[in-house]
């Protein structure tokens, strides 16, 4: 199974990523709306309920109510 991407891992750190939306820097990563989640986001490709994968991540699963910087409306 591919391993969770940690919130400590360098890019994810540099992306914002939390594996909890709501959890996000907003004052650092002001582009944060509320309602997005990786599981709205254009880049992202669901596994099971809670997690998936994200093509800026690849080999590692964000989760499903995760969010990062680069989070685009799914068409
Ligand atoms: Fe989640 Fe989208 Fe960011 Fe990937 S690009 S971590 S799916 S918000």
């Amino acid at each position: 199974a591919q391993p969770m991407l940690g919130e400590g891992e360098p890019q994810a750190v540099a992306l914002g990523y939390k594996e909890d939306a709501t959890a996000v820097d907003k004052a650092k990563f002001a582009k944060y709306q509320d309602g997005q989640r990786c599981d709205n986001c254009q880049l992202y490709t669901p596994k099971d309920a809670k997690a998936g994968a994200c093509s800026v991540f690849p080999g590692k699963l964000v989760t499903a109510a995760g969010w990062c910087n680069l989070w685009v409306k799914k068409a």
